[in-house]
Protein backbone atom coordinates (compact mmCIF):
# COMPACT_ATOMS: atom_id res chain seq x y z
CA UNK A 1 0.00 0.00 0.00
CA UNK A 2 0.69 3.28 -0.30
CA UNK A 3 -0.13 6.19 1.23
CA UNK A 4 0.58 10.14 0.31
CA UNK A 5 1.68 10.77 -3.60
CA UNK A 6 3.30 7.80 -4.61
CA UNK A 7 7.20 8.04 -5.77
CA UNK A 8 6.49 11.31 -6.73
CA UNK A 9 6.88 12.41 -2.93
CA UNK A 10 10.32 11.90 -3.33
CA UNK A 11 10.13 14.61 -5.89
CA UNK A 12 8.95 16.71 -3.80
CA UNK A 13 10.86 16.00 -0.49
CA UNK A 14 14.11 16.65 -2.89
CA UNK A 15 12.42 19.95 -4.11
CA UNK A 16 12.07 20.79 -0.69
CA UNK A 17 15.70 20.29 0.67
CA UNK A 18 16.60 22.44 -2.37
CA UNK A 19 14.47 25.92 -1.33
CA UNK A 20 10.81 26.80 -1.13
CA UNK A 21 8.64 24.89 -3.21
CA UNK A 22 4.23 26.30 -3.95
CA UNK A 23 1.44 24.34 -5.49
CA UNK A 24 -1.61 25.00 -6.63
CA UNK A 25 -4.89 22.77 -7.29
CA UNK A 26 -5.72 24.29 -10.84
CA UNK A 27 -7.02 20.93 -12.45
CA UNK A 28 -9.67 20.80 -10.35
CA UNK A 29 -12.39 21.66 -12.35
CA UNK A 30 -15.63 23.26 -10.72
CA UNK A 31 -17.35 20.46 -9.83
CA UNK A 32 -14.86 18.58 -8.38
CA UNK A 33 -13.24 21.65 -6.29
CA UNK A 34 -17.25 20.99 -4.56
CA UNK A 35 -16.87 17.40 -4.01
CA UNK A 36 -13.24 18.16 -2.78
CA UNK A 37 -14.70 20.51 -0.21
CA UNK A 38 -17.28 18.47 0.48
CA UNK A 39 -15.48 15.08 0.85
CA UNK A 40 -12.46 16.15 2.90
CA UNK A 41 -13.70 19.87 4.47
CA UNK A 42 -10.82 19.55 7.09
CA UNK A 43 -8.36 19.88 4.38
CA UNK A 44 -9.66 23.44 3.65
CA UNK A 45 -10.38 24.74 6.98
CA UNK A 46 -6.31 26.11 7.05
CA UNK A 47 -6.85 27.81 3.44
CA UNK A 48 -9.84 29.41 4.34
CA UNK A 49 -8.63 30.52 7.89
CA UNK A 50 -5.90 32.45 5.74
CA UNK A 51 -7.85 33.66 3.13
CA UNK A 52 -6.19 31.31 0.27
CA UNK A 53 -7.84 29.63 -2.81
CA UNK A 54 -6.18 26.91 -3.22
CA UNK A 55 -7.37 25.87 -6.51
CA UNK A 56 -6.28 29.49 -8.15
CA UNK A 57 -3.50 30.52 -5.68
CA UNK A 58 0.08 29.62 -4.97
CA UNK A 59 0.68 28.19 -1.52
CA UNK A 60 3.78 27.38 -0.04
CA UNK A 61 4.09 23.76 0.78
CA UNK A 62 6.20 21.46 3.26
CA UNK A 63 6.41 18.20 4.10
CA UNK A 64 5.48 16.89 7.75
CA UNK A 65 7.39 14.02 9.57
CA UNK A 66 4.83 11.02 10.02
CA UNK A 67 7.32 9.10 12.43
CA UNK A 68 6.24 7.20 15.08
CA UNK A 69 3.06 9.63 15.77
CA UNK A 70 0.59 8.92 12.58
CA UNK A 71 2.51 6.20 10.66
CA UNK A 72 4.67 3.09 11.47
CA UNK A 73 5.68 2.17 15.15
CA UNK A 74 3.88 2.80 18.42
CA UNK A 75 3.51 0.93 21.65
CA UNK A 76 4.05 -2.92 20.97
CA UNK A 77 0.49 -5.00 21.56
CA UNK A 78 0.96 -8.24 22.70
CA UNK A 79 -2.52 -9.91 22.96
CA UNK A 80 -5.43 -9.85 21.16
CA UNK A 81 -7.31 -7.44 24.01
CA UNK A 82 -4.57 -4.96 22.93
CA UNK A 83 -2.54 -5.77 26.16
CA UNK A 84 0.94 -4.08 26.40
CA UNK A 85 4.45 -5.50 28.28
CA UNK A 86 3.30 -3.00 31.15
CA UNK A 87 0.55 -5.12 33.30
CA UNK A 88 -2.45 -2.71 33.47
CA UNK A 89 -1.42 -0.84 30.02
CA UNK A 90 -3.74 -0.98 27.06
CA UNK A 91 -3.58 0.79 24.01
CA UNK A 92 -5.59 2.29 21.21
CA UNK A 93 -5.16 3.82 17.98
CA UNK A 94 -2.06 6.01 16.80
CA UNK A 95 0.25 5.07 20.29
CA UNK A 96 -0.36 1.75 19.36
CA UNK A 97 1.67 -0.27 16.80
CA UNK A 98 -0.21 -1.07 13.45
CA UNK A 99 2.52 -2.35 10.86
CA UNK A 100 0.59 -5.76 11.50
CA UNK A 101 -2.26 -3.64 9.59
CA UNK A 102 -0.82 -1.37 7.63
CA UNK A 103 2.98 -2.57 6.86
CA UNK A 104 5.91 -0.43 6.29
CA UNK A 105 4.25 2.58 5.38
CA UNK A 106 1.33 4.25 7.24
CA UNK A 107 -2.52 3.36 6.17
CA UNK A 108 -4.25 6.19 4.88
CA UNK A 109 -8.08 6.03 3.55
CA UNK A 110 -9.47 4.56 6.61
CA UNK A 111 -6.94 2.11 7.66
CA UNK A 112 -5.89 4.47 10.41
CA UNK A 113 -9.94 5.53 11.75
CA UNK A 114 -10.88 2.16 11.37
CA UNK A 115 -7.98 1.03 13.43
CA UNK A 116 -8.63 3.73 16.15
CA UNK A 117 -12.22 2.60 16.04
CA UNK A 118 -11.52 -1.23 16.77
CA UNK A 119 -8.12 -1.00 18.71
CA UNK A 120 -10.40 1.14 21.20
CA UNK A 121 -12.87 -1.15 20.98
CA UNK A 122 -10.37 -4.33 22.10
CA UNK A 123 -8.47 -2.15 24.65
CA UNK A 124 -11.37 -0.54 26.16
CA UNK A 125 -12.59 -4.15 26.97
CA UNK A 126 -9.52 -5.33 27.63
CA UNK A 127 -8.24 -2.54 30.24
CA UNK A 128 -12.20 -2.92 32.25
CA UNK A 129 -11.72 -6.70 32.67
CA UNK A 130 -8.26 -6.29 33.71
CA UNK A 131 -10.21 -3.48 36.64
CA UNK A 132 -12.53 -5.89 36.95
CA UNK A 133 -9.93 -8.63 38.29
CA UNK A 134 -8.55 -6.54 40.44
CA UNK A 135 -11.99 -5.16 42.32
CA UNK A 136 -11.57 -6.18 46.06
CA UNK A 137 -7.79 -5.73 46.30
CA UNK A 138 -6.62 -2.92 47.87
CA UNK A 139 -4.11 -2.29 45.01
CA UNK A 140 -4.72 1.62 45.90
CA UNK A 141 -2.52 1.56 49.02
CA UNK A 142 0.63 -0.06 46.97
CA UNK A 143 0.43 2.15 44.49
CA UNK A 144 4.11 4.01 44.03
CA UNK A 145 5.75 6.38 41.49
CA UNK A 146 7.30 4.78 38.47
CA UNK A 147 8.20 7.95 36.37
CA UNK A 148 11.69 9.01 35.94
CA UNK A 149 12.85 10.43 32.90
CA UNK A 150 11.86 14.40 33.32
CA UNK A 151 10.31 13.64 36.74
CA UNK A 152 12.83 12.59 39.41
CA UNK A 153 16.31 12.68 37.77
CA UNK A 154 19.07 10.11 38.52
CA UNK A 155 21.80 12.38 39.19
CA UNK A 156 21.75 15.10 42.33
CA UNK A 157 24.21 17.55 40.68
CA UNK A 158 21.86 20.39 38.85
CA UNK A 159 22.86 21.19 35.20
CA UNK A 160 21.06 23.50 33.35
CA UNK A 161 18.81 21.98 30.84
CA UNK A 162 15.09 22.61 29.54
CA UNK A 163 12.37 21.38 28.24
CA UNK A 164 12.49 23.29 24.93
CA UNK A 165 16.45 22.71 24.72
CA UNK A 166 15.65 18.97 24.51
CA UNK A 167 12.61 19.10 22.00
CA UNK A 168 14.80 21.07 20.01
CA UNK A 169 17.70 19.14 19.98
CA UNK A 170 15.40 16.07 19.04
CA UNK A 171 13.13 18.04 16.35
CA UNK A 172 16.55 18.79 14.65
CA UNK A 173 17.75 15.05 14.49
CA UNK A 174 14.20 13.79 13.70
CA UNK A 175 12.36 16.13 11.62
CA UNK A 176 14.73 17.70 8.58
CA UNK A 177 14.21 15.62 5.36
CA UNK A 178 17.43 15.76 4.71
CA UNK A 179 18.37 13.51 7.42
CA UNK A 180 15.25 11.75 7.69
CA UNK A 181 13.56 11.22 4.49
CA UNK A 182 16.87 10.65 2.98
CA UNK A 183 18.51 8.79 5.38
CA UNK A 184 22.63 7.41 5.37
CA UNK A 185 24.24 5.05 7.81
CA UNK A 186 26.48 7.80 8.44
CA UNK A 187 23.59 10.36 9.15
CA UNK A 188 21.69 7.96 11.93
CA UNK A 189 25.05 7.05 13.35
CA UNK A 190 25.40 11.15 14.32
CA UNK A 191 22.27 11.71 15.20
CA UNK A 192 22.38 8.34 17.45
CA UNK A 193 25.25 10.14 19.18
CA UNK A 194 24.06 13.74 19.61
CA UNK A 195 20.17 11.81 21.15
CA UNK A 196 22.21 9.62 23.48
CA UNK A 197 23.65 12.70 24.28
CA UNK A 198 20.60 14.20 24.84
CA UNK A 199 19.07 11.72 26.67
CA UNK A 200 22.05 11.27 29.84
CA UNK A 201 21.39 14.89 30.21
CA UNK A 202 17.29 14.36 30.07
CA UNK A 203 17.97 11.01 32.28
CA UNK A 204 20.28 12.75 34.79
CA UNK A 205 18.81 16.30 35.02
CA UNK A 206 15.81 17.45 33.20
CA UNK A 207 12.67 17.76 36.24
CA UNK A 208 10.02 20.73 37.01
CA UNK A 209 8.19 22.43 39.23
CA UNK A 210 4.14 21.93 39.42
CA UNK A 211 2.63 22.09 36.40
CA UNK A 212 6.23 22.57 34.51
CA UNK A 213 6.35 18.54 35.33
CA UNK A 214 3.93 17.62 32.53
CA UNK A 215 6.14 19.68 29.91
CA UNK A 216 9.40 17.64 31.44
CA UNK A 217 7.76 14.21 31.05
CA UNK A 218 6.47 15.17 27.26
CA UNK A 219 10.30 16.27 26.65
CA UNK A 220 11.53 13.24 27.95
CA UNK A 221 9.58 11.09 25.71
CA UNK A 222 9.87 12.79 22.88
CA UNK A 223 13.82 12.20 23.49
CA UNK A 224 13.00 8.38 24.34
CA UNK A 225 10.82 7.94 21.38
CA UNK A 226 14.15 9.76 18.91
CA UNK A 227 16.67 7.95 20.08
CA UNK A 228 14.44 4.67 19.70
CA UNK A 229 13.04 5.93 16.06
CA UNK A 230 16.99 6.39 15.42
CA UNK A 231 18.62 3.07 16.97
CA UNK A 232 15.94 0.98 15.14
CA UNK A 233 16.50 3.34 11.55
CA UNK A 234 20.46 2.26 12.37
CA UNK A 235 19.52 -1.33 12.99
CA UNK A 236 17.38 -1.70 9.86
CA UNK A 237 20.13 -2.13 7.01
CA UNK A 238 17.50 -1.71 4.18
CA UNK A 239 15.56 0.31 2.73
CA UNK A 240 11.51 -0.34 2.89
CA UNK A 241 7.97 1.74 3.24
CA UNK A 242 8.94 5.15 4.70
CA UNK A 243 12.48 4.14 5.77
CA UNK A 244 14.99 5.37 2.73
CA UNK A 245 18.22 4.37 3.21
CA UNK A 246 19.96 6.34 -0.36
CA UNK A 247 22.98 4.31 0.89
CA UNK A 248 20.99 0.69 0.81
CA UNK A 249 18.13 1.51 -1.41
CA UNK A 250 17.14 -2.04 -1.66
CA UNK A 251 15.13 -4.93 0.35
CA UNK A 252 16.53 -7.16 1.91
CA UNK A 253 14.24 -10.49 3.13
CA UNK A 254 16.24 -10.74 6.16
CA UNK A 255 14.03 -7.52 7.47
CA UNK A 256 10.55 -8.50 5.95
CA UNK A 257 9.46 -7.83 9.61
CA UNK A 258 8.69 -5.02 13.05
CA UNK A 259 10.96 -4.50 14.76
CA UNK A 260 10.40 -4.40 18.68
CA UNK A 261 12.74 -2.33 20.88
CA UNK A 262 12.34 -3.41 24.77
CA UNK A 263 13.79 -1.00 27.41
CA UNK A 264 13.96 2.60 28.22
CA UNK A 265 17.47 3.77 29.22
CA UNK A 266 19.10 0.26 27.91
CA UNK A 267 17.15 -1.14 25.23
CA UNK A 268 17.24 -3.91 22.81
CA UNK A 269 16.14 -4.41 19.46
CA UNK A 270 14.58 -7.49 18.38
CA UNK A 271 12.58 -9.06 15.35
CA UNK A 272 8.70 -9.32 16.19
CA UNK A 273 9.54 -13.42 15.27
CA UNK A 274 11.93 -13.36 17.90
CA UNK A 275 9.73 -11.20 20.25
CA UNK A 276 6.84 -13.25 19.87
CA UNK A 277 8.54 -16.80 20.37
CA UNK A 278 9.60 -15.15 24.05
CA UNK A 279 6.60 -14.18 24.85
CA UNK A 280 4.94 -17.29 24.04
CA UNK A 281 7.48 -19.08 25.94
C1 LIG B 1 -4.05 15.39 8.18
C2 LIG B 1 -4.50 14.00 8.51
C3 LIG B 1 -5.28 13.30 7.63
C4 LIG B 1 -5.72 12.01 7.92
N1 LIG B 1 -6.49 11.34 7.02
C5 LIG B 1 -6.94 10.11 7.31
C6 LIG B 1 -7.80 9.41 6.40
O1 LIG B 1 -8.14 9.91 5.31
N2 LIG B 1 -8.23 8.17 6.74
C7 LIG B 1 -7.86 7.58 7.92
O2 LIG B 1 -8.29 6.48 8.21
N3 LIG B 1 -7.07 8.22 8.80
C8 LIG B 1 -6.59 9.46 8.53
N4 LIG B 1 -5.79 10.11 9.44
C9 LIG B 1 -5.35 9.39 10.65
C10 LIG B 1 -6.45 9.37 11.72
O3 LIG B 1 -6.97 10.67 11.87
C11 LIG B 1 -5.80 8.90 13.05
O4 LIG B 1 -5.21 7.63 12.85
C12 LIG B 1 -6.84 8.80 14.18
O5 LIG B 1 -7.48 10.03 14.37
C13 LIG B 1 -6.13 8.37 15.46
O6 LIG B 1 -7.06 8.41 16.52
P1 LIG B 1 -6.57 8.38 18.02
O7 LIG B 1 -7.80 8.44 18.85
O8 LIG B 1 -5.61 7.27 18.23
O9 LIG B 1 -5.68 9.72 18.20
P2 LIG B 1 -6.15 11.26 18.11
O10 LIG B 1 -7.32 11.41 17.19
O11 LIG B 1 -4.90 12.02 17.83
O12 LIG B 1 -6.67 11.55 19.60
C14 LIG B 1 -5.77 11.74 20.68
C15 LIG B 1 -6.42 12.78 21.58
O13 LIG B 1 -5.69 12.83 22.81
C16 LIG B 1 -5.57 14.19 23.18
N5 LIG B 1 -4.39 14.29 24.07
C17 LIG B 1 -3.09 14.25 23.75
N6 LIG B 1 -2.32 14.36 24.85
C18 LIG B 1 -3.16 14.46 25.89
C19 LIG B 1 -2.99 14.58 27.29
N7 LIG B 1 -1.78 14.61 27.84
N8 LIG B 1 -4.10 14.66 28.06
C20 LIG B 1 -5.34 14.60 27.52
N9 LIG B 1 -5.58 14.48 26.19
C21 LIG B 1 -4.50 14.40 25.40
C22 LIG B 1 -5.39 14.93 21.86
O14 LIG B 1 -5.72 16.28 22.01
C23 LIG B 1 -6.41 14.18 20.98
O15 LIG B 1 -7.70 14.72 21.06
C24 LIG B 1 -5.35 11.41 9.17
C25 LIG B 1 -4.58 12.14 10.08
C26 LIG B 1 -4.15 13.39 9.77
C27 LIG B 1 -3.32 14.17 10.79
Amino acid sequence: MRNGIGDREEEVARALIDGPVYARLDQAEPALQGWLRQGQPNCFVPYDRVGIDPFSELFRITLRAEGTVRGTGGIDIVSDDCATGVPGLYVAGDAASREMMTGAVSGGGAVNSSWALASGWWAGKGASTHAKRRTGKAFRSAVQSLGQAGLRPASSASADISASEVIEVVRSEVTPLGKNFFRTGEGLEKSGERLESVWRDVRDHLQGEGLDRVRTREAASIAAAGRWSVAAALHRTESRGMHRRTDLPGKSPAFAHRLVITGVDEFRIAGAPERLAELAS
